[in-house]
């Protein structure tokens, strides 16, 4: 068990900067998701805490050792890869039990380590197979347990779930959340996806080209994003996004669309915007803040024409346009939309987001 810090750590190739000097406390047991789109610096972060890539510059502690300088082997770690790298001649059994043999553990403590993970796994019966004998998921399985009967100080996953078919990656993450509630370990875990990003994190970080955008528990991120990029990032379907003017009306403060809708911003959210009146702003909505129900106390009308239907059963999805932007509404399927009719839709005004059209940065915050 440990808490992990990178101090202001950088990774250049050459002259390219792919990790531009990230700071982060990871608490001891924490469970925190590096997520962010390909090519933003996630898994060289990642094997930088593993020891597999150089550090150009800054520090990375494990417990209270500075491990810069301390081989992958030293570190006290195991990781977890997306292609489980499971060696194909060997049994399940002595998959697992490899690196415990190396280290020259007595045989009885290694029997009881693997039947443990075996057996919090569902693997047992599963000892005597090699890999090639196995499907996706229990491949995934056996690449966990052989990180877990090292009883590492950190667990590393890095995008462990991508070569499974979609049902399995639900299961899966739901395992490896239950199996960290099990057995608290500090864990980093790398993904592009951010619903398993939001499922299992204590902590989401969310990286942009070689920098944290924002790191936080999944509902603040999702509640209060920092920026455009993060608004958009997490959520799906992802927020919808207008060019708009802010702009005060008589004692009011209103968000003026590009096609000359005028929504009124709820005067218990005013205070915070109104030095911002007059400039030019991005205005986020999520799907799900916009409704087909009457108006309520803070939500602003607005009368649509449809031009997509999707039905998702509970929900149903409508595609609409305001100026030159296409808009996605969850609404209640009992509202009945059809395509190429009018609606009248209600924008939940106390659920907007504003952006500074220049830096992305949240209004809310600035
Ligand atoms: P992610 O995991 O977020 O998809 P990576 O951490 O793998 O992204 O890569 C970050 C950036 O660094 C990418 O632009 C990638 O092309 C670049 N990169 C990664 N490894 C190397 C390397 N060995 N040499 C040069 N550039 C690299």
């Amino acid at each position: 068990m440990a808490r992990l810090e990178l101090r202001n750590v950088v990774k250049s190739y050459g002259i390219y900067e792919a990790v531009r000097g990230i700071s982060l406390d990871i608490e001891d047991n924490e469970f925190v998701v590096f997520v962010g789109p390909s090519g933003c610096g996630k898994s060289t972060t990642l094997r930088m805490i593993a020891g597999l890539e150089h550090i150009s510059g800054g520090e990375i502690v494990i417990g209270d050792q500075v491990v810069n300088r301390l081989g992958p082997g030293k570190r006290d770690i195991a990781m977890v890869f997306q292609s489980y790298a499971l060696y194909p001649h060997m049994t399940v059994r002595e998959n697992i039990s490899f690196c415990l043999e190396q280290q020259r553990l007595p045989q009885t403590e290694i029997d009881v380590r693997i039947n443990r993970a075996a057996e919090t796994l569902h693997i047992t019966e599963l000892l005597g197979r090699r890999p090639g004998q196995l499907s996706g998921g229990q491949r995934q399985r056996v690449a966990m347990g052989r990180a877990i009967v090292r009883n590492p100080k950190v667990f590393l996953f890095d995008e462990p779930l991508s070569n499974l078919d979609a049902k399995l990656r639900v299961q899966m993450r739901t395992e490896i959340k239950r199996l960290h509630q099990r057995m608290p370990t500090t864990t980093v875990y790398v993904t592009h996806d951010q619903v398993e990003a939001m499922t299992m994190a204590d902590r989401v970080v969310v990286m942009n080209k070689g920098v944290i955008e924002q790191a936080g528990p999944p509902q603040e991120l999702y509640h209060n994003p920092a920026s455009q990029f993060v608004g958009g990032f997490i959520g799906s379907p992802s927020m919808n996004m207008l060019n708009a003017k802010l702009e005060n009306e008589a004692d009011q403060l209103v968000v003026v669309l590009e096609d000359g809708s005028r929504l009124t911003v709820p005067a218990a959210r005013a205070e915070a915007y109104r030095p911002h009146a007059g400039k030019a702003v991005i205005f986020g909505i999520r799907p799900e803040s916009i409704s087909s129900l009457p108006p309520r106390p803070g939500c602003a009308p607005l009368a649509a024409k449809i031009d997509l239907v999707e039905p998702l059963g509970p929900l149903t999805m409508v595609y609409f346009n305001i100026g030159a932007a296409t808009l996605c509404a969850s609404i209640e399927p009992e509202s009945e939309p059809r395509p190429q009719t009018t609606m009248q839709l209600s924008f939940n005004m106390n659920q907007m987001h504003l952006f500074d059209a220049d830096t992305g940065r949240s209004l809310a915050l600035a």
